[in-house]
């Protein structure tokens, strides 16, 4: 035993290769590392405020992506109010838990794997009432030891706002966090991603552009597009602050109706106009994280 080790309270629970590797690390920060590094690119959805899509626009991302063939985690971080299960119709779902600590997210179709809070919970209707240091403690753990694999992408999505869970979530993927921030178009919105895009500047992350959702309305029946918000906002925004643009989805209430019934809409749909923009979404993400050439 290394000198470090002996006054180390994790001292005779480590391996021989986790004692060589220490450096004077936790078995959990060694695990957390470990885990990440089998992931390429960690993309973390965030949005100023709630409600505009954010969950929906992470889960058409990751299913887009899975649907592109890449190997693709989608981890759900919204302690408070976790829909990605709903979303993708995986309500009663539950991760099988793997030796003493690991825990194997749940399948949903090829390619995608998806981990939440909502999986653990007895029913839809109980509350998580935590402070901030056992949200930063369950997100932690969702990161080190669910077994995710090797992965292309992990797509996290995250509550809205600047608090505990994104900050949590940017600190412990560092630099290597790339954000995707979704807004509306409108300028109430647009002021919040402002902050949002600050926020990942502060942290260290890497902004990798903003997604416009509910961007104009295709009537069903005339197949005109309407404008509901003034228009344009997030890319107007997205110039302004010098981050990519990546595209805006149209606001479809079929679209709506794939998130309370938790189908794939992109592929129920796949010629209409919104799973195009869906699609777009994805040809600049993959790109800028060098996953297809320029
Ligand atoms: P957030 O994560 O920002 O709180 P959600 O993704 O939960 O938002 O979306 C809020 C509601 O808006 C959901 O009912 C969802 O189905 C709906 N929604 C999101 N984007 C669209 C869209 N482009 N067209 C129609 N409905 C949408």
């Amino acid at each position: 035993m290394s000198e470090a080790c002996k006054s180390c309270s994790h001292g005779s629970s480590c391996s021989d290769e986790m004692k060589e590797n220490c450096e004077g690390k936790s078995p959990e920060q060694i695990a957390l590392e470990e885990n990440l590094g089998r992931v390429k690119n960690k993309l973390v959805v965030l949005s100023g405020k709630g409600g505009v899509g954010k969950s929906t626009v992470a889960a058409n991302i990751a299913m887009s992506l899975a649907q592109e063939g890449k190997k693709v985690g989608l981890l759900d971080v919204d302690v408070h109010g976790p829909s990605i299960p709903r979303l993708l119709g995986l309500q009663g779902k539950q991760p099988q838990v793997v030796g003493e600590s690991r825990m194997e997210p749940v399948q949903w179709e090829r390619n995608l794997w998806v981990m939440s809070l909502g999986f653990l919970m007895p029913n839809d209707s109980e509350a998580v009432i935590w402070r901030g240091p056992m949200k930063i403690g369950v997100i932690r753990q969702f990161l080190a030891q669910t077994d995710w694999g090797e992965l292309d992408y992990l797509v996290i999505d995250c509550p809205p706002g600047t608090g505990d869970e994104p900050l949590t979530v940017m600190q412990l993927l560092g630099p290597e966090a790339q954000a995707v921030v979704v807004t509306t178009p409108h300028m109430l919105s647009v002021d919040d991603v402002r902050r949002s895009i600050t926020f990942v500047g502060h942290v260290g992350g890497r902004m990798l552009g903003v997604v416009e959702n509910m961007s104009g309305f295709v009537c069903p029946d005339c197949g005109k597009q309407h404008e509901i918000f003034s228009s344009k906002g997030g890319e107007k925004l997205a110039a302004e602050m010098g981050v990519p643009f990546l595209g805006r989805i149209p606001m479809d209430p079929e679209l709506a109706r794939a998130g309370d019934e938790g189908f794939n809409y992109g592929k129920v749909f796949p010629d209409t106009e919104t799973a195009k923009a869906m699609r777009a979404v994805i040809e600049p993400i993959l790109q800028f994280t060098g996953e297809k050439a320029a």
